[in-house]
């Protein structure tokens, strides 16, 4: 006999697991289907944005996140970038997100993803609603208008019927979700091979002590056309991880691995492998993210080089967006349109992140690279480089991924959800909230409800700001949605939010902002619950 559940997830990555655990915190009744038992034994996905902690916060597990950094505290999470190899005179220590830091309430954090997953995975074994069921993989994936059923099997050949409402794949870049689902997608399919190797040096560390002390180190060869030769730092002193472009045709019989580090390094040095793997480098993107009751999250949605650390960041916002809207139809008041609404602002987001910030890059390094030459002009090559370190800083500030566009949100008229943005503190329609200190003491963000949390701000009795906060959580009753209301004086860094009423979604992003009530609040919440489009 079939088990029942209301959401099925399959794939216990990271982003599967993250969704499980939001999904957990609110209630919902979730099983996660995972084929292995223990996550993949790789250093992948190190660099997590600010962003991505503010998720372990809201799940209450940026502590237990934090703990498990293997980086000595006050290591730098950013990189060198040289030209050619690791011997160049040409180089820079270029910023990271620490740069956009100040408009979220968390710090990046660096550490390999099998211990973001460890952690990830001891959430999800405390909520109570969540089952897991590690060493199962999904077969089959049917659905029709009453649910869905997913045939799972085993090692041992033993297979199960699982039934639910609604079926999440969040099974990696080769989704079998994806397929069943019969979703196809789009983008640049570069027919390059790389290689990921993970290995052990000392010898590496030492001859790197010629730069400042850095995390990664990128050597640009212009035979390589703009794709990366990349060191990552695992251990400090130790173990490293390593990508690189190979020539078609590698394998492992027929490659030395060794002489592919010295090359990008510029000089030998003595290495123990301990992993080497072969991978087609490609960005794409699924054409949706949603077809009837199955949609598709993280790496199963779009599949991307390592460039840039977009992959488990993106994926765990995939999580972060699609679990409340989801709780939210669970639990009576959200719309159809709300469910519509994931696949609507995130795909977007990552169509520009692939095309622009990722797929871009490396068209604009491979065109740099073949533009300028230290052995042609030498004084050009100069020239070009400080310009390039120049760059760096706008790359990272402008992206800001935003719902403006999306059908849930009071965006601007014309607005487009996009990667590209401007960080400001101003509170604005369809963008993420950023940290501010209230009178009280405390941040804007330990004030926000797990569900919509209203925003007044006002000094003293402000008439008409209670007036709207009446209206709004008058509407917001009507519409049975949850609400938190926090209220505050409209001074200090409060008053750089830049509105005296902010609505902010269970996600953390404003879904409407004004200094007075809206002219038609249920309408407006309506919109953002996706149960009426139009306002
Ligand atoms: C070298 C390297 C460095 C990286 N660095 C970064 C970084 O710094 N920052 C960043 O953001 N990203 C980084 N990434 C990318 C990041 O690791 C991925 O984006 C991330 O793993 C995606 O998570 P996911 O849960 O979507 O998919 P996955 O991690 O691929 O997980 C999918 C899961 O689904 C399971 N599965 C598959 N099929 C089935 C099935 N049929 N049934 C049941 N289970 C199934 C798999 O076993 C797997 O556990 C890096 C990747 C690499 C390779």
């Amino acid at each position: 006999m079939a088990t029942k559940h209301q959401v099925v997830i399959v794939g216990g990555g990271p982003v599967g697991v993250g969704l499980a655990v939001e999904l957990g915190l609110r209630g919902i009744d979730a099983v996660l289907v995972e084929r292995r038992l223990t996550p993949q034994p790789i250093p992948k996905g190190q660099n997590l944005a600010p962003r991505t902690l503010e998720h372990f916060w809201s799940w209450g597990i940026v502590d237990e996140l934090r703990a498990k950094r293997i980086m000595p505290p006050g290591m730098p999470i950013n990189g060198i970038v040289a030209y050619k190899d690791l011997t160049s005179d040409y180089w820079y220590a270029p910023p990271q997100r620490e740069i956009v830091q100040q408009w979220y309430y968390q710090k990046v954090e660096r550490l390999p993803q099998y211990y973001t997953e460890e952690v990830l995975r001891a959430r999800m074994a405390q909520c109570p609603s969540i089952t897991a069921r590690f060493g199962w993989a999904a077969e089959k994936i049917e659905q029709d208008e009453t649910g869905v059923r997913v045939t799972i099997a085993d090692a041992n050949g033993a297979r199960e019927t699982i039934e639910g409402e609604y079926v999440v794949g969040c099974d990696g870049g080769r989704s079998k979700t994806r397929a069943e689902l019969g979703i196809g997608g789009g983008g640049d399919d570069y027919d390059q091979m790389m290689v990921l190797a993970v290995f052990r040096s000392t010898e590496l560390h030492q001859r790197l002590e010629r730069f400042p002390l850095r995390s990664t180190y990128n050597a640009l060869h212009p035979d390589h056309k703009g794709y990366w030769q990349f060191f990552g730092r695992v251990e400090v002193g130790k173990s490293w991880f390593f990508h690189a472009p190979v020539p078609p045709g590698t394998t492992a019989d027929n490659t030395d691995f060794s002489a592919v580090l010295h090359h990008a390094a510029g000089f030998p040095f003595a290495i123990e492998f301990d992993h080497v793997g072969l991978w087609d480098l490609r960005v794409t993107v699924a054409d949706t993210y949603r077809v009837g009751r199955g949609f598709i999250a993280g790496d199963a949605a779009h599949s991307h080089p390592p460039y840039g650390g977009y992959g488990v960041n993106t994926g765990l916002e995939d999580a972060r967006n699609l679990g409340w809207k989801l709780a939210a139809k669970f639990q009576g008041w959200g719309g159809e349109t709300l469910l519509e609404s994931y696949s609507a602002e995130r795909r977007p987001i990552f169509e520009e992140t692939g095309r622009d910030f990722i797929a871009g890059r490396i068209e604009e390094d491979r065109d740099w690279l073949a533009r300028h030459s230290p052995d042609r002009d030498k004084a050009d090559f100069d020239r070009a480089w400080n310009e390039r370190k120049a760059l760096m800083d706008t790359r990272i500030q402008s992206y800001e991924p935003h719902y403006e566009g999306s059908p849930v949100v009071a965006g601007p008229p014309g607005g487009r959800t996009s990667a590209h943005g401007k960080h400001a503190f101003a509170a604005r329609a369809g963008h993420h909230l950023t940290p501010r200190k209230l009178s009280s003491g405390k941040d804007v963000f330990e004030t926000l409800g797990r569900d919509f949390t209203l925003i007044a701000l006002g000094n003293g009795l402000d008439d008409d700001i209670a007036m709207s906060v009446r209206q709004i959580e008058s509407a917001t009753k009507t519409a049975r949605v949850p609400l938190k209301t926090v209220r505050d004086k409209y001074e200090g860094e409060a008053a750089q939010l830049g509105a005296k009423l902010i609505l902010v979604r269970p996600d953390h992003y404003v879904a409407w902002c004004g200094d007075n009530s809206p002219a038609d609040a249920l309408a407006l919440l309506k919109r953002a619950i996706g149960t009426q489009s139009i306002c």
